[in-house]
């Protein structure tokens, strides 16, 4: 993931309060080429694992998700932040998020995750792991089967991948940040 890692040291910033803006080539602006080469590692990660979803949360997990799902050609679901008046069935639960310092909710259909489901689950950021544990409360909700968790980026010094891998979760992440101190960015190598 060279393209990866290039991008975040070119182009990320560290902002004060452990936060990384990726603003030009992930979370606002989307470059496609390296959409396409992350895709395809995280094919490469879970090829040896079947799965028929690919599950998201929006908004800035929607791209990588996506292009997994044209890769697999596999449908992608996307975690609602609100419930939109038209969906009458659906999984909830609440999540505390990191950047904007408040609790959301998650809502998802009941028409689009069942327990015939197995899930790959995409995210552009794995921080303190609030995110994906809510995830996994929809997904048991579900009664469908997750079969991992993949981030784009993951803020090692945040450990969310420890609280998802105490509950027996496979976390891929394809760049890890050790360190924002200082405003430095330390990737693991
Ligand atoms: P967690 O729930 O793991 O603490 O945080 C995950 C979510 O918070 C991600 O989906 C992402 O939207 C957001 N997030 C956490 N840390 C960062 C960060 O340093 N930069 C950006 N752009 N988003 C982050």
């Amino acid at each position: 993931m060279d393209i990866l890692k290039e991008c975040i040291l070119r182009e990320g910033k560290s902002l004060p309060g452990g936060l990384l803006k990726v603003d030009s080539f992930l979370n606002h602006q989307l470059n496609p080429r390296l959409m396409k080469a992350v895709a395809e590692e995280f094919a490469q990660r879970f090829a040896d694992t079947s799965f028929n979803k690919v599950l998201t949360i929006e908004a800035s997990g929607i791209a990588p998700a996506l292009m997994v799902g044209v890769l697999l050609d596999l449908p992608v679901v996307f975690i609602k932040k609100k419930k939109p008046h038209t969906m009458e069935q659906a999984f909830t639960t609440q999540v505390f998020s990191f950047t904007k310092q408040q609790t959301s909710d998650l809502s998802l259909s009941r028409e689009f995750l069942s327990a015939a489901d197995r899930v790959l689950f995409i995210d552009d950021f794995l921080a303190c792991g609030n995110a994906a544990l809510a995830v996994l409360s929809l997904i048991e909700q579900a009664g469908a089967s997750l079969v991992g968790m993949g981030f784009v980026i993951e803020k090692a010094f945040q450990h969310g991948s420890q609280q998802l891998r105490e509950r027996g979760i496979r976390v891929e992440s394809l760049a890890i940040i050790e360190s924002l101190e200082n405003c430095q960015i330390h990737l693991r190598p």
